[in-house]
């Protein structure tokens, strides 16, 4: 299933998000369905589709990711009391959208899976 074009349509302002951040390398946004009081995507500008993706030439996008997400938390204040950082992979991992993303979460204690 195509459906990874809504995140490119959303990287190119061609369908509606909330867009906190851009650069060259990412795109952040909020969720259109929070599953927390604070629920941010961070997705890389060019499509990965999923973590199984990630390879020697692609890895410092992770890493970008990765840093870009905590700044996020640091600026919505979550830093402190904590968050969560999610990568679904494929069917068993929940992954619906076809396009890598982190999903950044926080604002409430939040449950774990273990
Ligand atoms: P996944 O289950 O693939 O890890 O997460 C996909 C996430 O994308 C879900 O949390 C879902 O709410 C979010 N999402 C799906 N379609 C859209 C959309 O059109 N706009 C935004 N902002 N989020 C979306």
């Amino acid at each position: 299933m195509n459906n990874y074009s809504i995140f490119q349509k959303i990287i190119k302002k061609e369908i509606s998000a909330n867009i906190l951040y851009q650069d060259k390398i990412v795109t952040v946004f909020d969720d259109i369905k929070p599953k927390a009081p604070i629920h941010i995507l961070i997705i890389p500008n060019n499509l990965i589709k999923t973590a199984n993706d990630i390879n020697k030439k692609n890895k410092d996008i992770i890493a970008h990711m990765f840093y870009i997400a905590v700044q996020t938390a640091k600026e919505k204040k979550i830093s402190q009391d904590g968050y969560k950082i999610i990568i679904n992979c494929n069917k068993h991992g929940g992954q619906e959208i076809n396009y890598l993303h982190m999903h950044l979460l926080g604002g409430a204690k939040l449950k774990t899976l273990y």
